[in-house]
């Protein structure tokens, strides 16, 4: 609490100096909760609004940033804070902001987007070319930061008539580093009540949306293994310890965990990503490394699964007379939760979105093996992840995300900044206290 104090008395500071809406009147009322959506949506659609999202997308596009090295996105982030007058927090996690636009009293709602891109060529030949050999933002995570600073845009225009205070989470190293997980440990969600999340997706046509109650998408950990043999002459292996045979034998008893030791009916992935041994066609090697990644849907399983790999790689490398170790990485790759959707916020979503796009366009996804850091979020407080379709076969083919041929389709910008800015006001709106303690309390405080 006592850390965002300073933060309480800038905010309060700014709210004075910058000058209040000139929106007299105001659609953020309890009596027009269904115009909500859709007005938002017609705002971002606004063409001041949209090349501006567009803008900042393209900006972060060419200057791609790793996981914790995100400097000149939170950089440009906060001068587009600075500019609106909303107040913020940082550094958090490195590179994280946190921003504040409302009362700076409860209720407390968060929307989050996550800043990094990835190790990997763009193959796209466009003006906005990622300008960093080898880096990408292959994602889509340009385009989040750019709708949540839209809906933050939106939202501080109406500031005024905000009932209660929206918090805006941009957040490093998604891409595996867990930066969630370290915002979190900073204490970002204290007296947050419900945050939500988004992903821009190639699989729904645009102006369709897709999320689901309960589990959504897997918790993920990978692994490391280096097997040690015995090098010498390939042509002479009777003097040797073979590790490539051990590997090879390791990787395929990997695969009985999954179609053997679990339920079939429970998805569950141990996948090898990774082998390497040996330079030489009449060299055996002293040593293999192998790794990969393990998913399942709950955490019973998934240490279940950990157990067990560790068991079947050191089990079966004595087999072959090897030695094994097997590092999990957690310190630089946290085990990223299973993301769970909350029930009651899925209702939240399905209304706001229904209204905004019509009930046709809200589709019920089934749950992904993929993973994402928000599950930290959604592990402290009620947490809502959801899709937003940008398949637009009149603009060509817009491939998966971390596909170096990956695009963002940038009309999808206007669907997320709106998507947060309603789901965002209307969690205020519908959750406003049933009443004040006279006296307030310091939990009653930024
Ligand atoms: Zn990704
Ligand atoms: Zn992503």
């Amino acid at each position: 609490m006592d850390g965002f104090r300073w933060v309480s008395l800038i905010f309060f500071t700014l709210c004075m100096l910058v000058p209040t809406s000139s929106w007299s009147n105001s659609f953020l009322t309890k009596e027009k909760l269904t115009e909500i959506p859709v007005k938002f949506l017609d705002l971002a659609k606004e063409t001041e609004l949209l090349n501006w999202m567009v803008g900042i997308r393209r900006a972060i596009h060419e200057n791609p940033e790793l996981g914790f090295e995100e400097f000149e996105t939170s950089k440009l982030i906060r001068t587009e804070l600075d500019k609106l007058g909303i107040a913020y927090k940082y550094p958090i996690a490195t590179t994280g902001i946190v921003g504040f636009i409302g009362t700076g009293k409860p209720p407390f709602v968060a929307i989050r987007a996550d800043m990094d891109a990835l190790a990997m060529k763009e193959a796209v030949e466009w003006e906005h070319k990622s300008k960093i050999p080898g880096k990408m933002h292959a994602c889509g995570h340009d385009a989040h930061v750019a709708m949540l600073l839209g809906a933050a845009k939106m939202l501080q225009e109406h500031r005024n008539d905000l009932q209660g205070t929206i918090v805006l989470v941009f957040q490093p190293a998604e891409e595996g580093g867990g930066g969630a997980k370290k915002m979190l440990d900073a204490g970002i969600l204290e007296n947050v009540d419900a945050i939500f999340g988004l992903h821009v997706s190639s699989s729904y046509p645009i102006g369709v949306v897709a999320a689901r109650s309960g589990p959504i998408l897997a918790g993920s950990g990978f692994f490391e293994a280096v097997i040690s043999g015995k090098g010498g002459h390939a042509a002479i292996p009777q003097h040797t310890i073979d590790p490539i045979l051990a590997a090879s034998n390791v990787i395929v008893s990997l695969q009985h965990l999954v179609s053997r030791e679990t339920d079939p009916l429970d998805s569950q992935v141990v996948t090898i990503a990774k082998f390497q041994g040996g330079g030489a066609f009449n060299v055996i090697p002293d040593t293999v490394t192998i790794g990969g990644t393990f998913r399942a849907f709950s955490k019973e399983n998934f240490m279940q699964l950990k157990q067990r790999i560790k068991e079947v790689i050191t089990g079966q490398a004595a087999v072959q007379r090897c030695n094994a170790t097997v590092n999990f990485h957690e310190d630089d790759m946290p085990f990223y939760p299973v993301t769970v959707n909350n029930k009651i916020l899925h209702e939240h979503f399905k209304s706001i979105a229904g209204e905004m796009l019509g009930t046709k366009n809200i589709k019920e996804m089934k749950p992904l093996m993929g993973t994402e850091d928000f599950s930290f979020f959604a592990e402290v407080v009620p947490g809502y992840f959801y899709h937003v379709g940008m398949q637009d076969e009149a603009q060509g083919p817009f491939p998966s995300v971390h596909s170096h041929h990956f695009k963002v389709n940038e009309d999808v910008l206007p669907y997320g900044a709106a998507l947060h800015a309603s789901l965002a006001t209307r969690y205020l709106l519908e959750h406003q206290p049933e009443y004040s303690s006279p006296k307030g309390s310091s939990h009653d405080e930024l």
